[in-house]
């Protein structure tokens, strides 16, 4: 059964959802938007109260269609959040069929292009009249944020075993397998003010010492799965004082957890004896932000993308990525998932395009995920 996805249609729908401001926490417009489009295409629809947790003024948005058919429920997510700059955000169509910006603001092609896919998609399988399987649909918010929506959601509602994620940069047709850990840190020395030209041998140089402490510790690459960065740093309140505080923060990413929690213990080591050296004191704040997941080649959520990627003649490929998404957060709850790559790119900056073929393709995918057998 070949389902057929609306051009004009869907052009159309991912520029009204490109022009609401949605920055994290501020979901309250596209949350009503997409509320409507899911009732009217036959779903009932739950938002919950995540936002609250944050000072945001939406929840997540949670919809259930039904279906006639028996197979195991399947679900789909985008995020509802954009980055800035990500207000008064507008949609050029150009004439090679490049979808941009005006050049001031992203696009918010991230994840709109996930969000117009999954609804064009399933909005065409119940306009054909074909029978499907159960459908879920994710929507969260505060993504960007370290997937703080999906933090908060109640996942006991979820009745899909299988997820697929539209939040991967690239043309439709790869899908991410395995992602890795983040934990971030803020990290403090605190030694002693003094004047530092009457009586600087008073002091207790907190810029030195973490100096020190920093010089010791490898940044970039740690190993091939392991990334450390220190971000930032700051200390001193004047030139004439010995610094009392320095504060520094960064955060890990590695493909194995152990070894994203071995890299902190490191850090701890070596700060540590370097305070501990110049009688200064050293305080850590660390976060663990999402746990590294890798789901096997021959999960049937793989092998159901694999499957469809066939049956649109589209050349299926797995990837590894190095971002975080809310299928961090899935994987936690025993959902098993995969991150789609929905036909975004440089996403994150005011470049960044997406193309109305690989918006067509991605719906043409959601709909042939939703048919296909395992
Ligand atoms: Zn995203």
């Amino acid at each position: 059964m070949e389902i057929l996805i609306n051009q004009k249609r869907i052009e159309n729908e991912f520029a009204e959802l490109v022009s609401v401001d949605t920055l994290s926490f501020g979901e309250r417009h596209i949350a009503d938007i997409l509320t409507d489009k899911l009732k009217a295409i036959g779903f009932e629809v739950y938002e919950d109260s995540a936002g609250n947790a944050y000072g945001g003024n939406a929840g997540n948005i949670y919809g259930y269609l039904p279906g006639s058919v028996n197979g195991d429920p399947v679900l789909f997510s985008a995020h509802m959040d954009t980055v800035s700059p990500g207000i008064g955000k507008k949609t050029i169509f150009h004439d090679d069929g490049m979808i941009t910006s005006e050049g001031d603001t992203v696009l918010g092609a991230d994840d709109v292009s996930g969000l117009t896919e999954i609804l064009e998609g399933i909005r065409c399988i119940k306009e054909s009249g074909t029978a499907h399987r159960d459908v879920e649909v994710l929507f969260p918010i505060g993504e960007e944020v370290y997937l703080k929506g999906t933090d908060k959601f109640d996942f006991g509602k979820i009745k899909a075993k299988e997820a697929y994620v539209l939040d991967l940069s690239g043309d439709v047709g790869s899908a991410a397998v395995c992602a890795p850990s983040l934990i971030s840190f803020q990290a403090e020395i605190t030694g002693k003010a003094s004047h530092a030209g009457f009586a600087p041998e008073n002091g207790i140089h907190a810029v030195a010492v973490m100096s020190k402490a920093i010089s010791r510790l490898k940044q970039g690459h740690i190993d091939e799965e392991t990334t450390f960065n220190i971000g930032t740093i700051g200390g001193g309140t004047a030139t004439n004082i010995v610094p009392e505080k320095c504060v520094c923060t960064g955060e890990v990413r590695s493909f194995r957890h152990d070894k994203a929690l071995a890299q902190i213990d490191e850090m701890k080591k070596i700060f540590s004896e370097e305070a501990e050296r110049a009688s200064a004191e050293f305080s850590i704040d660390v976060i663990v932000h999402m746990e590294a997941y890798r789901v096997p080649e021959n999960a049937p959520v793989t092998k159901r993308f694999f499957k469809s990627c066939e049956t649109l003649g589209f050349d299926g490929k797995l990837v590894s990525t190095f971002g975080g998404s809310d299928n961090h957060n899935f994987m936690k709850h025993g959902i098993s998932g995969i991150v789609l790559s929905c036909g975004m790119y440089d996403v994150h900056s005011v470049h960044e395009y997406t193309k109305t073929e690989e918006l067509i393709k991605g719906a043409e995918l959601v709909a042939q995920l939703i048919l296909a057998e395992k």
